[in-house]
């Protein structure tokens, strides 16, 4: 997997967080840890106070966050146009 992210190239925008957690929701469905663990990119993580931090700018654009969890938890939007992922080849 490292080999494999290493064959990326981010364009970040500063401006726009194309992920959103909505941390009530999530503790309610508890699946704070699913969200850790089928990511993998390793946006998401826990903070001190038990909530989930999405680094967006990591985001490989896979869909599997999305899968996973319920309506509400998450808001998930592809980034902006010239933004986000780009995969290289070779
Ligand atoms: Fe991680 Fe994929 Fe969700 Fe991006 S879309 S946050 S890479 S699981």
């Amino acid at each position: 997997m490292e080999n494999r992210l290493a064959q990326t190239h981010f364009e970040l925008d500063d401006e726009y967080g194309h992920i959103e957690v909505n941390q009530e929701a999530v503790r309610e469905a508890g699946i704070g840890d699913a969200l850790i663990n089928v990511c993998p990119a390793n946006v998401y993580s826990r903070m001190a106070n038990g909530d989930i931090d999405a680094e967006y700018a990591a985001c490989l654009e896979c869909g599997s966050c999305r899968q996973i969890t319920p309506e509400g938890t998450l808001t998930w939007h592809y980034p902006r146009g010239g933004f986000g992922v780009r995969f290289l080849q070779g």
